[in-house]
């Protein structure tokens, strides 16, 4: 192939904005709907544990400290954290939240890991929450042969 074919397109994107940033000097703020870290927003906890229970990682994990001060401790275990905003569609009072933080890396799991304590919120919840839909039946069931 002759060099000189290249010339042409060579010419055009010299004149041509960049198609990417230049990160980290510069950033990009994320699409709308894009899902970030989930957090809590204790004052309208009510602890259902719907979050809790619907989190496909396993990753929220809710502790009573006192029974008598209706206490608990949230955990959020971000480093098991799929991101997959199920534990703010199930929260009926918009106690749990995504925020639109992209920049999470860590150098510990430890450090990832995000925790409250507070007294259970009343609040009026929206609707009960669903448990959502259990995955169907794999069409090919693992053979007894292993
Ligand atoms: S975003 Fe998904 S994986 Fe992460 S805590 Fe919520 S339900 Fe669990
Ligand atoms: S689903 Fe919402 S109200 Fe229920 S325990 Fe989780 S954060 Fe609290």
């Amino acid at each position: 192939m002759r060099i000189g074919a290249f010339i042409p397109e060579l010419l055009r994107h010299l004149f041509k904005k960049p198609a990417t940033v230049d990160y980290p000097f510069k950033k990009l703020s994320p699409p709308e709907g894009f899902r970030g870290t989930p957090y809590l927003h204790p004052e309208t906890c009510i602890v259902c544990r719907a979050c809790e229970r619907d989190c496909p990682a396993e990753a929220i994990e809710i502790v009573e400290l006192s029974a008598a001060e209706k206490r608990f401790r949230l955990t959020i275990h971000n480093d098991r954290c799929i991101h997959c905003a199920q534990c703010v569609d199930s929260c009926p009072t918009d106690a749990m939240r995504m925020d639109d933080k992209y920049e999470i890396a860590a150098f510990s799991r430890w450090d990832l890991k995000a925790a409250w304590e507070y007294v259970r919120a009343v609040v009026k919840p929206k609707a009960p929450a669903p448990a959502p839909a259990a995955p169907a039946p794999s069409a090919n069931p693992p053979s007894d042969n292993g």
